[in-house]
């Protein structure tokens, strides 16, 4: 990838901007395309002054037409609680927008990298997951139109490729977390920080034992790239997380530890579908990408938790003035 245009959908998010500041940190040309669903510019404005980086407000559910090298597909709620805010828009986005960003990609014979998810597996049967697990997905629940959306996304980019020859990349993203969640996006790691800093109860789903493994954000978009960067012929899917596995209440006392927080732990309903377990089996990444996750949870929480207080310092100052 060297001096080229890269275009970013949903660059104005949690992942997009950090993959941003990392393409220009290596001396390409940024395109970020976002509708701020739930991005902000809050996340690329340090970047906007910066003569190689462009903004684009567009929803890729409608075509475009632009100059560039490569596509990164981010373009997506991420957090249940936005992506079930508007499901039809979900599936739109899933798969319409996946749609008009690989006939982009068609008419520039240029590579396209899609943002997948652990989702795709469901509420798996089989643990830790491989890539080559077909997942238990319920077609018709609350999440469907995120997890099919994905699924059905990752079909589109297998037959671009098929039919059309097209060099397509599928990256299955597990729980990602660091600096610019949304503080309000529901997601454990930003829900359990916020509530800690707040001083509120910590909201516990379930009885806390479900488990998810949580990468770091530089660790992601490090792999990224390196798959943006392998040759033609590799297509993933790819798993991309962190095997380390915690329990949601395990993450509930960390986080409660490492903010010194006094905050009590509070047992709501689970949400429907919710997977009990999951953690990805990274053996191809490691492989294929020479890649592994480097920073562990608590280093990660540590920065993540820095950042969030910040956000809850900014805001008090701003309502007291
Ligand atoms: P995010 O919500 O912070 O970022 C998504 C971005 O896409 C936002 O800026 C949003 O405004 C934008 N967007 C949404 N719909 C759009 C549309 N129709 N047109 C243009 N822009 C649109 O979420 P994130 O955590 O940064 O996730 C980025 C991608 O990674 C998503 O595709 C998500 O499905 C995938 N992913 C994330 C995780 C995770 O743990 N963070 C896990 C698995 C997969
Ligand atoms: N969760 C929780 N309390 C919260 C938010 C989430 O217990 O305040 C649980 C949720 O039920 C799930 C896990 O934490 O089991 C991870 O949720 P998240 O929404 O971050 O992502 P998911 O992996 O479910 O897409």
């Amino acid at each position: 990838m060297n001096n080229k245009t890269v275009l970013v959908t949903g660059g104005g998010g949690f992942i997009g901007s950090h993959l941003c500041e990392r393409l220009l940190a290596e001396g390409m040309d940024v395109i970020c395309l976002d509708n701020f669903f739930t991005g902000a510019k809050d996340n690329i404005r340090h970047l906007l002054a910066n003569p190689s980086f462009e903004l684009i407000r567009h929803d890729i559910t409608m075509p475009i037409s632009l100059e560039v090298n490569a596509i990164f597909n981010l373009a997506c709620p991420a957090s249940p609680v936005h992506y079930q805010h508007d499901p039809v828009q979900t599936a739109r986005t899933n798969v319409l927008g996946a749609m008009n960003m690989l006939e982009l990609a068609r008419r520039l014979r240029i590579p396209i990298l899609q943002a997948s998810t652990s989702e795709v597996y469901g509420d798996p049967k089989v643990h830790p997951q491989k890539e080559s697990y077909w997942g238990n997905v319920n077609p018709i629940g609350v999440r469907s139109c995120y997890d099919e959306g994905k699924r059905c996304a990752e079909t589109l980019f297998f037959d671009y490729r098929r039919q059309y020859g097209l060099d397509t990349k599928v990256v299955r993203i597990f729980n990602t977390y660091g600096p610019r969640m949304h503080p309000n996006d529901g997601r454990v790691v930003s829900n359990f920080i916020m509530q800690a800093l707040m001083k509120k109860d910590i909201t516990i789903y379930g009885d806390g034992s479900q488990t998810r493994s949580f990468c770091y954000v530089s660790d992601l978009v490090e792999a990224l790239v390196r798959v943006m960067n392998t040759p033609k012929s590799f297509s993933g899917p790819v798993n991309l997380g962190n095997p380390q596995e915690f329990t949601v209440r395990q993450l509930a006392e960390k986080v409660i530890d490492m903010t010194g927080s006094k905050s009590k732990l509070v047992f709501r309903e689970l949400p429907q579908d919710d997977p009990v377990k999951r953690k990805p089996d990274i053996t191809l990444a490691k492989k294929v990408l020479k890649w592994k996750p480097e920073v562990a949870l608590d280093e990660g929480l540590t920065w993540t938790i820095a950042y969030f207080s910040d956000l809850v310092r900014t805001r008090n100052r701003n309502h007291q003035s």
